[in-house]
């Protein structure tokens, strides 16, 4: 099969990290048999300083026209004085909103090889952690109404609105319980239902689209104890469903317990096949150009289009078995280094992941 892949390496180590992308995926076509023809195309600061806009309208039709979008990282001090609508992110908003991609996968997994780096126990976590986090993206109190106002008092008032329609709960559950079909067949749904209107009609439609799933165990949890129950005995979760800022929150909790930045992909996923995959961290400006970014969390951003948007797991597979047989073989980048394992840099970790691709 040929597949249309669009690449934005962006700002900062982008270029870097996606080259290996790249590379690997090259691999994983000559494996498999499969063409992967890839476009670069711009977006964030090196798309404004070109054409003096961070997503430029080209950027977005060759998105719209590919099978998926794999995106490094965008921003960097040279554009932080921007105004907000011309700042690199605004970028990551634009392609969001016109992608029409409202379910963030987020995985936190946590390697065995590197479990030194978990700042909890090892007798709490275990020896490996692997939970996907999958966030409403679009709605909630992110785009409800908001304002401020003068009370009668003369006290200044100032509010957020969380609501949320049945048919955005309804599809971010289905994209939660299809994705546990293809893992632990677990969904915990967090909510905090015992006080919020909009998390009552949460509760109520993810029940009523867990029937269509009879495969999968549905759970629910309210939001401070899922954020409790994440430090206290993580390996619990499988598929974590939740609102758009609960799920903003629990991930970024859920990937600081894996201990790395360099490590973690992210997925964001519409209504079709198409998606938008992209590693967790930022462009990293301090070390941009220099050989010791870690490609991995790009790789494996690779690896969650493979399976998300192409269908092909298998192939997805053998990257994340890739990543893992480098990890045993003890080379290491600068951000993941520890005593006795060997340093190598962005391009050599690349080179060593597709040496391992194979058919399995
Ligand atoms: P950052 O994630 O870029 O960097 C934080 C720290 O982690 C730095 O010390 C960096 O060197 C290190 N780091 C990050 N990724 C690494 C990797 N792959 N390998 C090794 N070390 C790595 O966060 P920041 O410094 O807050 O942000 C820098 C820029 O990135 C800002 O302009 C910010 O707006 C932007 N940003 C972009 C995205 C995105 O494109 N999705 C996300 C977050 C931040």
């Amino acid at each position: 099969m040929d597949y249309r892949i669009t690449i934005i390496p962006g700002d900062g180590i982008g270029p870097d990290i996606a080259e290996q992308a790249k590379r690997v995926l090259e691999q994983v076509g000559t494996v498999f048999g499969h063409t992967f023809t890839c476009t670069s195309v711009l977006a964030g600061g090196a798309a404004y300083d070109a054409t003096g806009h961070p997503l430029p309208a080209d950027t977005v039709c060759a998105c719209t026209q590919s099978d998926a979008v794999l995106l490094a990282a965008v921003g960097g001090p040279a554009w932080d004085t921007l105004p907000g609508h011309l700042r690199p992110e605004a970028a990551l908003l634009g392609l969001r909103a016109q992608l029409g991609l409202f379910a963030n996968l987020r995985p936190a997994i946590m390697y065995p090889q590197l479990s030194e780096a978990c700042p909890i126990k090892p007798s709490v976590i275990g020896s490996s952690l692997d939970i996907m986090v999958v966030r409403e993206l679009t709605g909630g109190i992110y785009f409800g109404e908001r304002g401020q106002r003068t009370l009668a008092d003369g006290t200044v008032q100032a509010y957020d609105t969380m609501s949320y329609r049945e048919d955005e709960v309804e599809r971010i559950a289905r994209r939660a319980f299809d994705i546990a079909m293809l893992r632990g067949r677990r969904v915990t749904s967090v909510d905090k239902a015992n006080i919020l209107e909009s998390s009552r009609l949460w509760r109520e439609v993810v029940t009523r689209v867990s029937r269509d799933y009879p495969e999968v165990e549905l759970s629910h949890m309210y939001v401070d104890n899922a954020a409790m129950q994440l430090v206290w005995n993580p390996s619990q979760f499988d598929v974590i469903v939740t609102t758009n800022m609960f799920g903003d929150i629990l991930s970024d909790e859920a990937s600081m317990i894996t201990g790395s930045i360099g490590m973690l992909p992210s997925a964001s996923l519409g209504g079709g096949s198409l998606g938008m995959y992209e590693p967790i961290h930022g462009s990293a400006p301090d070390i941009a150009g220099t050989d010791m970014a870690n490609p991995i969390a790009m790789v494996l951003s690779a690896a969650l289009m493979l399976r998300y948007s192409l269908g092909l797991s298998r192939e997805a597979e053998a990257v994340e078995q890739a990543v893992s047989q480098v990890l045993d073989g003890s080379w290491r980048t600068r951000d993941i280094m520890s005593e006795g394992m060997t340093l190598v840099g962005t391009r050599e970790m690349g080179r060593l992941i597709e040496t391992y691709i194979t058919r399995g």
